[in-house]
């Protein structure tokens, strides 16, 4: 593929509310990419029995990272977008290698909290956003007031490029309001069929209104087309849509669409609209990283031409050929079994398969090229985030900050088959999605899956039931608390054990600190040679590291803390590794218990849209969770609350606010930091996680 066929890709992602359609959109799209070259072609006859197999066989491609399509010789990538806010980091890395998104609203529902969350993620990184307003047939469906709330809520114009025609039961197609004509679609079959038609003269006036609205709109971003517009002349549609594109790429205007998805009305057009107004890979800025060899940045410029460079954006296993790495390549080109490096952990990788991935099928590749959004097979030492590039021109591309789980629950298989497969299951779950981390509480034995929030793990549990029929019991929520100490301390521990050889000694003297937030784990060997050995010290630093996983107040890992090797005893004779390992660790818990330890706790970065009227309620409420306001300031969408909060009081929170506000405010929430628990709650709190 040359150059010039980069401009003919288009990489998109479907945002939406839960629920507004975006399933239903995707199985039309694919359907319709896959199986109607030219509108209107369907065989209605077989067009039901052909539907039906589809989409059976689609069920596993559809949720793949990525899936390939074609429409009117445009190659489409789908990427796959999580419909949840709990997976902030899901959204945040797929928004990073998409270059346009199709947003779908719920045309009864009009603009949802979460539609307005996931377009603010949109438009933090600048993402071109077509709008679709879905449902149309539905009881209570209004265009105009979903269009009217887009414009409250959202920080960019919405553009309707078309008007419903007709709505609820009566909903047969919508008038196009750059060619000014009405599309009707045929209500037999699976009424993929319609016809292009006059606008029913008691549409006019409307028609001719919009239509005014649009090109006032289009005219900011193209001279030609104003000229026109003032001047009184007739429009032609290549004007039209040569502005709304630079509006759209500028992220300053929405295009808005409408129709029913399950009724078949308005995929074709969506499909056109994401061909002409979403960006191609050339569209975009260059991408920059740095150079590991001069710590210089570099930029990739989306052509054949550049050196190979891909960001790995999704690890998913597939039944058929195993572990996937999806990439979004961003320059140059890559032959398939042709080695390349991985600049995150500096290893070499080659890839004995390079695939697009479509609805029912996999082609192979033998070469992908800048813009191109494939999986390959093979690969042994790439993770989620790793850039990787040509061999003699490394860079090294921002890797997505993925968050630490903060909430975990207990699980237990419910029959001895289901223990079989729930550790096969998590892995690959876990494999898949690098914020979802499964560990085994230390004194029961039992495991823990650990995640971002509640609605992270619920669903995690959901797919483990129905797409991988494992069924489980599920504890309630808790927080992943970590321990640190409190104060300096020193520690010793001596290993002495008579066996008939002649025995086994080791003893440890050392200072415990608390170290800085975030800095993990320190050691130094502040001991002379002639105390204890070189030799011994990795494995007494070993000793310690395993120790500190299991913190002493209710197990929990132990972080940030600085350890001074000072001193100890050895023998000639009877000091080995494992009774310096033992002594290393009995000396640590010591300090540990002499040092205050204490429980650190996640805080949340809470951010509340609402309307005005339920500031005060809401900030009383966050008051009684512990919660402290940073500040609140005027949006679009409505009054922001920022605050930060102890998660341990945010279990449930979605539901608490949608009553005390009777739905009308939306919250994000990701992890901030990790705090120490307020010093009059410690002790009921670790009594309470003790389980006394
Ligand atoms: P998602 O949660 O955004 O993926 O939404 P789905 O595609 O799963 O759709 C949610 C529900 O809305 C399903 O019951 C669909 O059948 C229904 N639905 C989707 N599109 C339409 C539509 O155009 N009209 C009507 N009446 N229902 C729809
Ligand atoms: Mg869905």
């Amino acid at each position: 593929m040359e150059e010039q066929d980069i401009i003919n890709i288009r990489n998109i992602g479907i945002l939406a509310h839960i629920d507004a359609g975006k399933t239903t959109t995707t199985e039309r799209i694919l359907y319709y990419t896959g199986k109607v070259h030219r509108i209107g072609e369907v065989d209605e006859g077989t067009a039901t029995m052909d539907w039906m197999r589809q989409e059976k066989e689609r069920g596993i491609t559809i949720t793949s990272a990525a899936t390939t399509c074609y429409w009117n010789g445009r190659r489409i990538n789908i990427i796959d977008t999580p419909g949840h806010v709990d997976f902030t980091a899901e959204v945040e890395r797929s928004l990073r290698i998409l270059d346009g998104a199709i947003c779908i609203f719920c045309g009864v529902g009009g603009v949802e909290a979460q539609s307005e969350t996931v377009w603010r993620q949109a438009s933090r990184y600048e993402v071109p956003i077509i709008s679709f307003v879905n449902k149309m047939d539905r009881i209570g469906a209004d265009f105009f007031a979903t269009v009217e709330m887009m414009g409250e809520r959202l920080d960019r114009t919405p553009v309707p490029i078309q008007i419903p025609l007709g709505v609820e039961d009566t909903f047969r197609g919508m008038i196009d309001l750059v060619k000014m004509k009405a599309y009707v679609w045929q209500e037999e079959g699976e009424g993929m069929g319609f016809e292009e038609l006059d606008i029913p003269q008691e549409y006019e006036s409307e028609a001719r209104k919009m239509r005014d609205a649009m090109l006032e709109a289009a005219s900011e971003f193209d001279d030609e087309l104003t000229e026109k517009y003032l001047k009184g002349v007739s429009v032609p549609p290549e004007d039209v849509h040569r502005a709304l594109r630079v509006g759209t790429l500028k992220a300053q205007v929405s295009p808005v669409l409408c129709g029913a998805v399950l009724r078949n009305k308005g995929v074709q057009m969506l499909l056109d609209a994401t061909v002409r107004y979403l960006p191609s890979p050339v569209d975009l800025p260059p991408i920059c990283g740095i150079n590991p060899r001069t710590n210089e940045e570099e930029e990739r410029h989306a052509n054949g031409k550049e050196p190979f460079s891909a960001l790995v954006f999704k690890v998913q296993s597939d039944p058929f050929v195993g572990k996937l790495s999806f990439i979004r390549v961003y320059s140059g080109k890559l032959r398939v079994g042709k080695r390349f490096l991985n600049t995150t952990n500096s290893r070499k990788e080659r890839a004995s398969k390079l695939l697009l991935m479509h609805a029912n099928k996999k082609t192979e590749l033998m070469e992908i090229h800048a813009g191109d959004i494939t999986a390959l097979v093979g690969l042994k030492w790439s993770g989620t985030g790793d850039t990787i590039c040509s061999e003699d021109k490394p860079i090294l591309f921002e890797k997505p900050i993925f968050p630490e789980p903060v909430v975990s629950i207990a699980i237990e298989p419910k029959t001895s088959k289901d223990q079989e497969r729930m550790n096969e299951v998590l892995n690959r779950l876990s494999d898949e999605d690098p914020t979802f981390v499964v560990s085994e509480e230390a004194e029961t034995g039992q495991t823990l899956i650990s995640g971002m929030g509640e609605l992270h793990l619920e669903v995690l549990v959901d797919r483990m039931v129905r797409e991988f029929s494992v069924n489980v019991n599920v504890g309630k929520p808790k927080v992943a608390y970590k321990e640190t100490l409190g104060s300096l301390s020193k520690g010793e521990g001596r290993f002495e054990k008579q066996t008939g050889s002649g025995g086994q000694f080791a003893e440890v003297t050392l200072e415990a600190r608390p170290g800085s937030r975030g800095s993990g784990f320190v050691f130094e060997n502040k001991c002379s040679p002639e105390v204890i050995p070189a030799g011994f010290v990795p494995i007494i630093r070993s000793g310690i590291e395993e120790s500190l996983r299991t913190g002493i107040l209710a197990g929990y890992e132990m972080v940030d803390i600085e350890v001074d090797l000072t001193g100890g005893r050895f023998d000639e004779h009877a000091s080995t590794e494992i009774a310096f390992k033992a002594a290393a660790s009995m000396a640590v818990r010591d300090a540990l218990e002499k040092g205050a330890p204490t429980l650190l706790e996640p805080i949340m970065r809470l951010e509340v849209t609402t309307s005005e009227k339920y500031l005060g309620e809401i900030m009383a409420d966050l008051n009684g969770r512990r919660g402290k306001v940073q500040e609140v300031f005027d949006r679009k969408a409505g009054q922001v609350i920022r605050a930060e909060v102890p998660i341990a009081e945010m279990f449930g929170y979605a539901s608490s606010l949608r009553s005390l506000t009777q739905g009308r405010a939306s919250f994000t929430m990701e992890f901030g930091s990790y705090e120490a628990v307020p010093g009059n709650m410690l002790d009921k709190l670790v009594v309470s996680l003790r389980g006394f």
